[in-house]
């Protein structure tokens, strides 16, 4: 069984009376260690599936298996849990607490985790991710001191501060010049390659799906192109 299993996933929003159907019946599969870009038009739910696949949201039928697991017959608490222990999240906005440094916005998400690390082994673990995405002497930074390239780099030390299996990115070079979004997107490749960890990466830029193993198309809810992961890479 693969890492991240969709199988005729539907979801619909209820607006007061109005259905609002976004999801059509997806069904998808990601392996351990793959880096997927998701590309559709705004408005096509990719968003939705980020959430639904992240456990931030529920799907209205259909199963979600992670990490063999089906979610659905999980808890909330259980949820909770799993996705913290699973799953990183880096948004186009980087959404980072605006009147908290950069180490602090990193040891936020240890807040929520159940391992019983001291503070001292928390700020540690902070510090070297922090490193690790080129920061060092940025760590006492507020976000509004920082570049918008910088204020990523932290978000995605905070994506990864639980060590999770799954980083999954909403558009995370979407506010970023092409530079900069070049330099992240060698951060997710490195993180994939090096670290191995499974990547789904949303983005409307077919130069950045490029960096992808695989680009999987979504159109009105449903995929509408899955090339299969054993196809060559198309890089012209
Ligand atoms: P994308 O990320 O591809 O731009 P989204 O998944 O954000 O698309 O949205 C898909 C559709 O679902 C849009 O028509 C949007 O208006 C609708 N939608 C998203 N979230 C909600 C919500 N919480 N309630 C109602 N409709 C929503
Ligand atoms: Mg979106």
């Amino acid at each position: 069984m693969d890492l991240i299993e969709l199988r005729d996933i539907q979801k619909t929003y209820h607006l007061g009376e109005v259905d609002v159907p976004v999801l059509m019946g997806v069904s998808l599969s990601v392996s351990k260690g793959e880096f997927m870009a998701l590309m559709g038009a705004s408005g096509s739910g990719k968003s939705t599936l980020m959430n639904i696949v992240g456990c931030l949201d529920h799907p209205t039928s259909g199963e979600y298996w992670l990490d063999g697991g089906e979610i659905s017959r999980l808890n909330a608490a259980e949820q909770a849990r799993l996705r913290n222990r699973m799953v990183g999240f880096v948004f186009q906005t980087f959404n980072l607490l605006p009147r908290t440094s950069a180490l602090e916005n990193v040891m936020m998400p240890l807040n929520y985790a159940r391992d019983n690390l001291t503070e001292h082994q928390k700020r540690e673990r902070a510090v070297a991710l922090l490193e690790r995405v080129g920061l060092a002497d940025r760590i006492d930074h507020l976000p509004s001191q920082l570049s918008g390239g910088q204020q990523q780099r932290v978000a995605i030390a905070r994506s990864l501060i639980n060590h999770p299996q799954v980083l999954l990115a909403d558009e995370p070079t979407g506010n970023l010049d092409s530079r900069t979004s070049e330099e992240i997107l060698q951060m997710f490749q490195q993180l994939n390659s090096t670290d191995g960890i499974t990547i789904i990466l949303v983005t409307h830029d077919p130069g950045i799906a490029q960096h992808a193993g695989r680009t999987v198309y979504i159109k009105d809810g449903l995929i509408a192109k899955n090339p299969g992961r054993l196809e060559p890479r198309n890089d012209t």
